[in-house]
């Protein structure tokens, strides 16, 4: 097998990895114009500048010994294999390189023979990418679960960041679905990682030339819409996450059905990709503004609304902790008014210190007042001419979403496990709040 297409399988099979941003885009070039895009092999990331930087993402090999039942590279699933040599991928980096397509190297692997053997494989490419050719761009890697911890140590010493992926949001899942791993094998090297990175920061203090052990921290990735697991179940996991182990970012994968299973959704089942996106906005809500899990669902309403961000959606549902005085509000509460962000909730801060603020003002300095007008005063006034009920506030955020997304694809979203249905305007499923009111 050629090299070229050793690189067209493993690049594809490296596309469902989610914990840095694909291109996602096949487009030829024409006579004329300029450039060409395939959606495999390069991703994008983000430096701890904001820069985003281009990254090789590739498998070593897609032979796996696992036989995860939502992945391609399953044991079980008649795909074309194929493996590089660590000097192989090294030498394509390099080569990739220097000619300036890519700034860094993101490398995941399936199992194969065993997690030991895959990851020496893993360390002996960094190896000779760091100390043979001096690479020093961008590194991020796959940990491999159930690897000897001296191992994951080392390779940890030759990358930035590392991640191991959860993939699945609950134990149960992970027991129907991938019954070669265990909850405990995918958080135990996760907890390694976090003590080791811990140390290292530690010792920097100490001594500054220590060696530095995935600078760049760890992250995880998550499958969304495979199995029945809850936003609400999903998102606690998170917030755990987050807190034991101090990773940088929990990734969600909508799914995309690759085999024909009586447990998976269907092929041709849509991602769920609306879903994910709510996921995404709640993770922004624990990570920035102070939000905890079983604030934004409970039992009684596990899964977000489809229509309506989680901001918006814990917002009507708390009215009585509104409205909010912009000019005397506390940062946190600013926080969690809809329409404004922490750009806008700082600049607030400073501002009000010099003069008060009306919504003119709050206009000029970015709040989005079609939706925070609903949930604040200034100087003790509503916005002039406002006339509204928490019913007509769901109406309008409703319409407001409505506008930023393909309708038709919403159903798709709410197919899987009896998730809530495709609301219309008046529709207050999951705002018990308004329910009871209506009641
Ligand atoms: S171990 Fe990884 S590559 Fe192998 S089948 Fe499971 S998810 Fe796929």
């Amino acid at each position: 097998m050629t090299t070229m297409e050793k690189l067209t399988i493993l690049t594809d099979a490296a596309k469902y990895d989610v914990a840095c941003t694909s291109s996602g885009i096949d487009r030829r070039g024409k006579t004329g114009q300029l450039g060409s895009a395939v959606k495999m092999g390069i991703c994008h990331s983000f430096a701890s500048d904001g820069r985003c930087i281009s990254l090789l993402k590739v498998l070593m090999t897609n032979a796996c010994i696992y036989d995860c039942q939502y992945c391609v590279n399953r044991r079980s699933n008649d795909t074309a294999r194929a493996a590089f040599t660590p000097r192989e991928l090294a030498d394509l980096t390099i080569g990739f390189y220097r000619r300036n397509y890519i700034e860094g190297l993101f490398l995941s692997s399936a199992v194969i023979k065993s997690p030991d053997y895959t990851c020496e494989l893993l360390i002996e490419t960094l190896r000779i990418l760091r100390t043979e050719y001096g690479f020093r761009g961008y590194i991020h890697v796959k940990a491999i679960p159930g690897a000897d911890e001296n191992l994951l140590t080392r390779l940890g010493m030759l990358t930035d960041r590392m991640s191991v992926n959860i993939e699945l949001p609950s134990e149960r899942s992970l027991k129907l679905l991938a019954p070669d791993k265990t909850k405990h094998s995918i958080l135990k090297p996760m907890g390694l990682i976090a003590n080791r990175i811990q140390e290292a920061h530690h010792d920097l203090v100490r001594y500054r030339n220590t060696p530095k052990f995935a600078p760049a921290g760890q992250s995880t990735q998550m499958i969304i819409g495979a199995t029945p697991d809850s936003d609400w179940d999903i998102l606690r996991l998170t917030e755990g996450l987050y807190k034991k182990y101090g990773l940088r970012r929990v990734f969600y994968s909508a799914y995309m059905p690759v085999s024909e299973n009586t447990l998976l959704p269907p092929k041709g089942t849509k991602p769920p990709l609306l879903r994910e996106h709510r996921l995404y906005q709640a993770d922004w809500l624990l990570r920035y503004y102070g939000f905890a899990a079983d604030e934004l669902l409970d039992e009684r309403h596990p899964s977000f609304h489809p229509l309506v961000d989680p901001k918006c959606g814990w917002a009507v549902n708390h009215m009585e902790q509104f409205p909010v005085e912009i000019n005397t509000a506390p940062y946190e509460m600013l926080l969690r008014v809809p329409g404004i962000g922490v750009r806008c909730a700082q600049r607030i801060r400073a501002v009000r210190r010099c003069h008060s603020l009306d919504f003119d003002g709050l206009k000029k300095i970015g709040v989005v007042l079609k939706r925070a007008q609903y949930f604040i005063t200034c100087s003790g006034k509503i916005r002039e001419g406002l006339r509204f009920t928490p019913e007509s506030i769901l109406r309008a955020l409703i319409s407001e979403e409505k506008q930023k997304f393909v309708v038709s694809d919403i159903p798709e979203q709410l197919s899987f496990f009896s998730t809530p249905p495709v609301p219309n305007s008046s529709d207050t499923t999951n705002f018990p709040e308004l329910a009871q009111k209506e009641a």
